[in-house]
């Protein structure tokens, strides 16, 4: 449909744009809290260790073409190790119809990341100046395809946002809530 050099031009500028966007975002949220970074944006910045005295929980979650998760809310204890399966069942063609799981940490606009993501469907939707927003996530999956990630819950008890970010799904309320006691 496209010829390629769109896509590439498209992502020349938003790599520019992101690259402006990354000298300013992230001291000023962090100086905003008053008390420091959070542990939950700690965790986010980088593959948090599976290492824990809990049990860990695992939880198997279907995507269909109807853009709904078959998991919309999730408990789990303070850093709890838990294990995400999505599974695609649909049956439509991964370019129209794509999901994946995408877990927030509190402070992350999903709205936003959702508003933003058009431009990084090569980052699956995920604008790369948000990547510190997530704390866990897929890639986008096909029909059939699946894939789990293995991460800690948050240490900080609270409500934390899951999303699909292909454009479109989260509006449709593609999304779910885990809950950290
Ligand atoms: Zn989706």
């Amino acid at each position: 449909m496209k010829p390629k050099y769109d896509n590439l031009s498209l992502f020349l500028v938003t790599l520019i744009g992101a690259t402006l966007a990354c000298s300013c975002g992230k001291s000023s949220d962090e100086a905003g809290s008053g008390k420091g970074a959070s542990p939950a944006a700690e965790a986010a910045s980088k593959p948090a260790p599976v290492k824990s005295d809990l049990p860990l929980k695992k939880i198997e979650i279907t995507a269909n073409d109807q853009m709904k998760f078959s998991v919309e809310a999730i408990e789990a204890q303070a850093g709890q190790p838990l294990e995400v399966t999505l599974i695609n069942v649909g049956s439509m063609p991964k370019a129209s119809m794509g999901h994946n799981w995408v877990l927030l940490i509190n402070e992350a606009d999903a709205a936003k990341i959702v508003e933003e993501g058009f431009a990084f469907a090569g980052n699956d939707y995920i604008p790369t100046n948000m990547e510190d927003h997530v704390i866990a996530r897929t890639k986008i999956l096909g029909p059939g395809e699946r894939e789990t990630v293995t991460f800690n819950a948050p240490s900080e008890p609270g409500d934390y946002e899951y999303f699909c970010s292909f454009p479109g799904h989260y509006t449709i309320g593609m999304k779910g809530i885990l809950t950290v006691k």
